[in-house]
């Protein structure tokens, strides 16, 4: 369960945030999550509900969720491809000798000041 976890840590950041720039409200924060993070958007978004309704601040907070492509990189052939389409193998060379560059994480990308 991913995503109670998330939505924690948004809160903490977010509350962290506010404080340094001196921020009353914020109306939406939108948060980027890899594709292959095993997190599901749609229970961020059940859990977000859950959540602001116990928060001081975020009562009326929007949470938005983008999507972040998940991307790997050949070490053959130096190369990047889209995971989600062709996994583990290169499609280029046919190389197992993969890794993954980014999709396996989230972000808050923004937060909207009221
Ligand atoms: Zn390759």
């Amino acid at each position: 369960m991913h995503e109670l976890g998330t939505i924690y840590y948004v809160i903490d950041t977010v509350e962290k945030l506010m404080v340094e720039h001196d921020l009353k409200k914020v109306s939406s924060i939108t948060l980027e999550v890899g594709e292959v993070s095993g997190i599901i958007p749609m229970y961020l978004t059940e859990f977000w509900e859950y959540a602001r309704a116990k928060t001081e601040h975020f009562q009326q907070t929007e949470l938005k969720i983008e999507e972040l492509k998940a991307v790997t990189y050949c070490q053959d052939c130096k190369q990047t491809y889209p995971t989600m389409q062709y996994g583990k193998e290169c499609p280029h060379c046919h190389s197992p000798n993969t890794f993954l560059v980014t999709g396996n994480e989230y972000n808050i990308k923004e937060i909207e000041a009221m």
